[in-house]
């Protein structure tokens, strides 16, 4: 662990960082992520802004670097390597603020309705995913939506 990652994990949490965490503990979301962890023997370790990094995930599914369950972040990688990838940890970390939004555990059938629904427009469960859209496509490895075909946006509404 480098001096830098010592002090990021120990910065102190804002006010919504706080509340996230709290929310995330009383829905049970942050209890399943660390019942997963376990079971899939994984490594644990305090990240920043109240995350729980829960390194060297093994399991087949999903087919993601990492997955985030309430304020727990699974990645295939070590802490480390991922603690050095903060675009991919925003990205996870506001999957962990929408699971505080969806008052945990239903964040699950919303995220895999809006899947689908990117599935079938759009040909990923990506890209027109307003989960993964509002959390980075980017940053979270999906493709940007084809030129010339935007995404729909929730403030614009159906046209
Ligand atoms: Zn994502």
């Amino acid at each position: 662990m480098t001096p830098r990652l010592v002090s990021v994990s120990r910065l102190p949490l804002t006010g919504f960082q706080k509340v996230r965490l709290a929310a995330n503990v009383v829905n049970g979301s942050t209890l399943l992520g660390l019942a997963v962890a376990a079971a899939a023997r994984t490594e644990l370790r305090r990240g920043p802004r109240g995350l729980i990094i829960a390194a060297g995930y093994r399991w087949l599914l999903p087919f993601a670097a990492a997955f985030t369950l309430g304020n727990v972040v699974l990645c295939r990688c070590t802490a480390d390597d991922l603690l050095t990838r903060p675009l991919l940890l925003g990205h996870e970390e506001k999957h962990c603020s929408q699971y505080a939004w969806c008052l945990g555990v239903p964040f699950l059938p919303l995220y895999f309705l809006a899947a689908g629904w990117s599935l079938i427009r759009i040909g990923n469960p990506g890209t027109g995913n307003i989960f993964e859209r509002r959390a980075g496509l980017a940053a979270g490895g999906y493709p940007a939506p084809p030129s010339g075909r935007r995404p729909w946006r929730p403030s614009e509404g159906e046209a």
